[in-house]
């Protein structure tokens, strides 16, 4: 049955769970993460499908399973799974998307590795994905690719379709022409991006990026700027933007840009924080702090996410205060995704290193400064230590947008907490509110780190009242009608 929503996104919409021998389709154990919010946009369609990856050893095995039929608490929709090998999987996405176009789209250009990249391989899967959009998508369907891994789809797609209305959504930042042209193949990325109806961003900025290296390389030209919202304006930090393309032209093509931060599942949030269990849960762990205070730090490894920096900053705010020896706790939680990548090895082996150091440096029988945790926590235990901390520490080098400190802002119904953000994670650009903070910058770091610890009630108390009208405003269901609106309008351009 062909479908007017298709969604391409390089992971499958549910977990698949083998039970004696048996395979089961289960809803994703997160429910915060990004695949709900994207499987609701099936409820506004007739029928909906979902094109992901699936690997195989032999692709070209008839018993492999390429399409699925879910029926499921979002409706009925269709999944095709485009089988690929562990080689291809690997070069596509470990190599061509984590090696070369991850640390350039972070600005991280001498992490930036050109050799191994396979562009062919690159292309191959691309177009595989947008072979199998096509071919689900009914005349005039709306067709949703989401992230850098996917950057050729849009190009391929209306090849094979004119006739379909694309939107693409970027979850990373998208780097300045200065940084984005280290990347050989720019030219091709971008035409493929104009190809697109829509181009989604999370923030000003990034949409301005984009426009600046779209410029560098074709003749586009903006049809209309907007000024921002004034309660995204913050002199203080380093993302702010006071106006944003959005509309660009490109041949004969009138192209929407649009900005919209990702939020989070703010009612569900809040209903697990209010939950008995979780509360008494949070207070047991309050209660075994004692009188000192719990910093919280989560993030996946990677050298974006600044986890060393941070602990740098630590031992130098340990050093110079001897007050705090016994009485603060860093609760610093770096989860290995790329186990198998040896730059992200060294990266945790660089985090187990400096934990131990420092530990061993103030550290007693009693007490340790730093409990350093390496395996992902279940969300409903993470919303526990949300509630008992009395620090968020989120101090990304770079970050698309962080959705962990709007986590911890939307788990605080209490009001209470203290949220110290990096000036370039996407969130900041909203949460003004919070202490901003330069991890760049030594002085900085330990400076908002120490004025966190001692701040007193009133001003935390104000500070979260702003931050939790801020995240429930800009929360993932707003960043769902947005992104509907856009494509509503798309539609009306074409007529
Ligand atoms: N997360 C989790 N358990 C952990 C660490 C992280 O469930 O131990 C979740 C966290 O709640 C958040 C997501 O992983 O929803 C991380 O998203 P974010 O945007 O902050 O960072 P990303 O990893 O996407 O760069």
């Amino acid at each position: 049955m062909a479908s007017d929503f298709v969604i391409v996104y390089h992971r499958q919409p549910y977990e698949e769970v083998i039970e004696d021998g048996k395979t089961t389709f289960r809803e994703n154990a997160s429910p915060n993460g990004i695949v709900p919010t994207l499987k609701s946009f099936f409820g506004n369609a007739d029928h909906g499908a979902w094109v992901a990856w699936k690997l195989a050893d032999d692709p070209a095995n008839p018993d492999f399973e390429r399409i699925v039929e879910i029926d499921d608490a979002y409706g009925s929709y269709t999944v095709s799974r485009l089988p690929l090998t562990k080689q291809q999987v690997s070069s596509f996405y470990h190599v061509s998307s984590k090696e070369a176009f991850w640390p350039i789209l972070h600005s991280f250009k001498d992490r930036y590795n050109y050799d191994p990249v396979d562009w062919p391989t690159f292309r191959e899967v691309n177009w595989a994905f947008a072979e199998a959009a096509a071919r689900e998508a009914s005349k005039g369907a709306r067709v949703w690719v989401h992230d850098y891994n996917l950057w050729l789809v849009p190009g391929y797609l209306r090849q094979l379709r004119p006739d379909v209305v694309i939107s693409f959504f970027h979850h990373t930042p998208f780097p300045s022409a200065d940084m984005f042209n280290v990347l050989p193949w720019r030219k091709e990325i971008v035409e493929s991006l104009l190809a697109c109806d829509v181009i989604g961003f999370h923030i000003p900025r990034y949409a301005a990026n984009f426009l600046s290296v779209a410029r560098s390389l074709l003749d586009v030209s903006v049809v209309e700027r907007q000024p921002v919202d004034p309660d995204l304006i913050f002199e203080g930090t380093a993302l702010s933007e006071r106006s944003a393309p959005k509309l660009i032209s490109y041949q004969d093509r009138t192209i929407s840009i649009s900005s919209s931060a990702v939020g989070v599942a703010v009612d569900f949030i809040e209903e697990r924080a209010n939950d008995p269990e979780v509360k008494q849960d949070a207070q047991a762990i309050k209660d075994s702090m004692g009188d000192g205070k719990l910093i919280v730090s989560v993030g996946r490894t990677d050298y974006t996410k600044g986890g060393m920096e941070q602990l740098e900053s630590l031992e130098r705010v340990l050093e110079a205060n001897p007050r705090l020896i016994g009485k603060v706790r860093l609760m610093h939680v770096s989860v290995s995704a790329n186990r198998n990548m040896t730059s992200y090895q060294a990266i945790q082996s660089g985090i187990e290193e400096a934990a131990g150091r420092i530990n061993g440096r103030f550290g007693t029988l009693e007490w340790q400064p730093i409990a350093l945790i390496s395996r992902a926590i279940p969300f409903d235990d993470l919303i526990k230590y949300y509630l008992a901390a009395d620090v968020a520490w989120i101090t990304p080098l770079a970050d698309g947008m962080n959705l962990v400190c709007k986590e911890y802002v939307a788990a605080r119904t209490d009001n209470d907490g203290v949220l110290v953000l990096s000036e370039f994670a996407g969130a900041a650009v909203e949460l003004s509110s919070a202490i901003i903070t330069n991890p760049f910058s030594s002085r900085s770091m330990d400076q908002a780190i120490l004025q966190a610890l001692d701040m007193p009630a009133e001003e935390r108390h104000e500070r979260m009242g702003a931050l939790r009208r801020m995240v429930k405003r800009f929360s993932v269901k707003a960043w769902g009608a947005t992104q509907e609106a856009e494509f509503e309008s798309a539609v009306l351009r074409r007529g």
